[in-house]
């Protein structure tokens, strides 16, 4: 049915931050609620709209409002400070602008669901007398970590060498998210954008996190006494998992474009479990010397490796390693990473362990080398090693290099070394549980339906 002649249940209004790793989770979130009658439409910025390759067949309704950058977005605002603030007045009165646009058409907003990078938009929905409903897609663990920094409960910078929080591993201080361990490392706005995420949480009328209970039972149950929290992911695509949203096999906006054939064409013939896929998110810059030891490092494996390098990346990689590389590897700008991780030719990812690529691992049943860069990816990596015990970490030296020799130990620890097995076998408990949580009658399914159910009595 065309879906503006269907009879709505409600109107969710969906607002992510501007990124790849935000908009894959809320666009998901949005198709499971069209999947259960709820009208969703997704609001990006409009920079971000203009580069955007949009699945043609999304059943979701695409909004726009500015950030203030509306001709370059964040590249064009002289610093991470002046971007955000700019983005809080101008997206503030966008946004309310919008929702008035929205319930002008005979589609009024019952909720607005905001990332948490952007809790501005929480007084907007108050503002306009909208369910509040805060969205993260950062694990539990994370949230809790900034919770207890935003609230001084702990200090910053750290003053032990282990953090103890409720419902945590004790935590190394560099397993702290890294805006909280290096805070004089990096400008100020990543810190305050991170914090700030809990400023007025105890206002949002719902905190939804795309996780699920099996993943971080201890820490949802301490949280889920102060907000009404619940877990509505993976927010993985349907095909993927409980296949029960037709066609849902692609997230369906991406950034960049994926050299998909080539990867796919590229994997076909390659032994089960015998590639190494290596991929380090949409955002993350590496150095130089780290780039060369990854490189070698990947060379030295002897494996075959599928390596995404973004386009920006590419002039870092050593001279001639394409070229002397080209029997075992693959170098791609982007891939079809959901399409990649589900071919049974993969063994291993090496990843940085962005959060949503750790869901998607987890999902998908594959292990995981866990080489974070930044923000919240050290706490996920050490979730990946202690707790999901699904992969194992490559080590930095005391540069903060991740030599060659350790990739190559790790590469073929995961793959064939004394934990493999343990780790596959806890990679498939992982795939298994993922899709019971979304499966009818799982506890993110659930969760979801009496979210739903708010939303029509509202
Ligand atoms: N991704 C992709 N192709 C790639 C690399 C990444 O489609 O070559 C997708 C990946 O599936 C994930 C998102 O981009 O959904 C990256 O999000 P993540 O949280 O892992 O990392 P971020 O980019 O936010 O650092």
């Amino acid at each position: 049915m065309e879906r503006e002649q269907r009879a709505w249940l409600a109107h969710a209004l969906v607002l992510p931050y501007p990124g790849q790793g935000h908009i894959n989770p809320m666009l998901q979130f949005c198709k499971r609620l069209v999947s259960k009658g709820v009208k969703a439409t997704l609001a990006n910025t409009k920079h971000l709209t203009k580069s955007m390759n949009i699945d043609p067949t999304s059943m979701i309704d695409l909004e726009t409002i500015s950030d203030g950058f509306d001709e370059g977005g964040y590249a064009q605002a002289e610093s991470p400070e002046v971007y955000h603030s700019t983005f809080k007045a101008v997206g503030s009165e966008s946004l309310a602008n919008l929702i008035k646009n929205l319930n002008d058409s005979g589609h009024p907003v019952n909720a607005l669901v905001y990332d948490g990078f952007l809790p501005w938009a929480l007084d907007v929905s108050k503002q306009l007398g909208v369910l509040g409903v805060a969205f993260f897609t950062q694990s539990c663990a994370v949230s809790n970590v900034y919770y207890h920094v935003q609230r001084g409960l702990l200090p910053v910078p750290l003053s032990e060498p282990v953090v103890q929080l409720p419902g945590l591993p004790l935590l190394e201080a560099s397993e702290t998210p890294s805006f909280i361990y290096n805070v004089s490392l990096y400008p100020a706005a990543f810190y305050y954008l991170l914090v700030n995420q809990f400023t007025n949480i105890d206002e949002a009328d719902w905190v939804l996190h795309n996780t699920f209970q099996k993943m971080e039972e201890e820490v949802l149950d301490w949280m889920a006494k102060r907000w009404k929290l619940r877990t509505i992911g993976p927010t993985v695509p349907s095909m993927y998992l409980d296949k029960r949203i037709e066609d849902d096999k692609d997230y369906g906006i991406n950034l960049f474009k994926p050299d998909s054939s080539a990867c796919m064409n590229w994997l076909h013939d390659k032994p089960s479990g015998s590639v190494v896929y290596v991929s380090f998110g949409s955002l993350a810059e590496l150095g130089v010397e780290q780039m060369e030891e990854l490189a070698w490092g990947l060379k030295g494996t002897k494996r075959y490796f599928l390596w995404v390098v973004r386009a920006a990346e590419q002039s870092k990689l050593p001279g001639n390693f394409i070229e002397e590389t080209s029997e075992k590897g693959l170098v791609v700008a982007w891939s079809p990473q959901l399409e990649v991780l589900s071919h049974e030719a993969v063994g291993c990812f090496l990843t940085h362990c962005g959060f949503n690529s750790v869901l998607e691992a987890l999902s998908l049943g594959v292990p995981l080398v866990a080489m974070p860069h930044w923000s919240d990816q050290p706490t996920n990596a050490k979730y990946v090693e202690d707790v999901w015990k699904m992969g194992i970490r490559a080590r930095p030296d005391e540069k903060g290099i991740v030599r060659r020799e350790v990739v190559d130990l790790c590469v073929r620890e995961v793959m064939e070394g004394a934990k493999a097995k343990e780790i596959k076998d806890n990679a498939r408990k992982w795939k298994k549980l993922s899709k019971e949580a979304i499966d009818e009658g799982g506890t993110s399914d659930r969760n979801i339906d009496e979210f739903v159910a708010t939303l029509v009595k509202s």
